[in-house]
């Protein structure tokens, strides 16, 4: 089995062929269709299993193939990462797999310049990757709002809450700007009590999926 039953379109399929990936990992077999059937995910799978693949490319797949026009400071796709290194890494792929595309990528983390990113968002995103406590600055300050966020990704959902995120994590699922039919993906190498009832508050009748 191969990238081609992930039925991603001739464009996103070419940058995972240069990416150097032949076969998808077990995480992107079961999460691939489910994201692009458009169902809500809770996914238990670790660092390195190929996760971020697994959420980004049908979310990039659905977002170019639905091709809604973009506005300034209304992302269509956030991914909250814990990390900056994370978010970082997650930046980088999200580039390479919409190599030549018109899609737009953004990244904002805490301890660095508010204004150099805001910067950048002001020439829009399609897909913001943010930390939860910089992203939040950028809501507060309504430079951010969630009006066309039809994904919403929470990775290592365990690791934000172990730094203290959870307060902000629903301060970011509950806001008052989510749209009601957003789909949202958590994903957690662990699932503990806490991310369990994060999982039932965040999503509707998703589906579990553990590696
Ligand atoms: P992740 O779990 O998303 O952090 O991915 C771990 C590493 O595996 C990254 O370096 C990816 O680029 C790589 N990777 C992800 N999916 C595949 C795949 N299907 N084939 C080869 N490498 C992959």
């Amino acid at each position: 089995k191969n990238f081609e039953s992930a039925r991603l379109r001739g464009i996103v399929l070419d940058n995972v062929v240069k990416s150097g990936y032949v076969v998808p990992t077990p995480i992107q077999k079961v999460s691939i269709p489910v994201i692009a059937e458009g169902r809500d995910l809770m996914a238990c799978a670790q660092t390195g299993s190929g996760k971020t693949a697994a959420f980004l490319l049908p979310i990039l797949n659905n977002i170019l193939d639905e091709s809604h026009d973009l506005e300034i400071g209304k992302p269509q796709a956030v991914i909250v990462s814990p990390t900056r290194e994370l978010a970082i890494q997650i930046f980088n792929e999200a580039r390479k797999f919409s190599y030549t595309t018109y899609l737009k990528i953004s990244i904002v983390y805490g301890g660095t310049s508010f204004k150099y990113q805001n910067e950048c968002i002001t020439k829009g995103c399609h897909v913001l990757i943010a930390t939860p406590g910089r992203l939040l600055d950028f809501v507060d300050r309504t430079f951010i709002t969630f009006d066309d966020t039809r994904f919403i990704v929470l990775d290592e959902a365990d690791r934000m809450l172990d730094m203290g995120f959870s307060d902000s994590m629903r301060k970011i699922m509950h806001h008052q700007t989510m749209r009601p039919e957003h789909q949202t993906l958590m994903f957690s190498a662990t699932f503990p009590e806490e991310i369990q009832r994060m999982a039932g508050e965040f999503l509707k009748n998703y589906v579990f999926v553990t590696i």
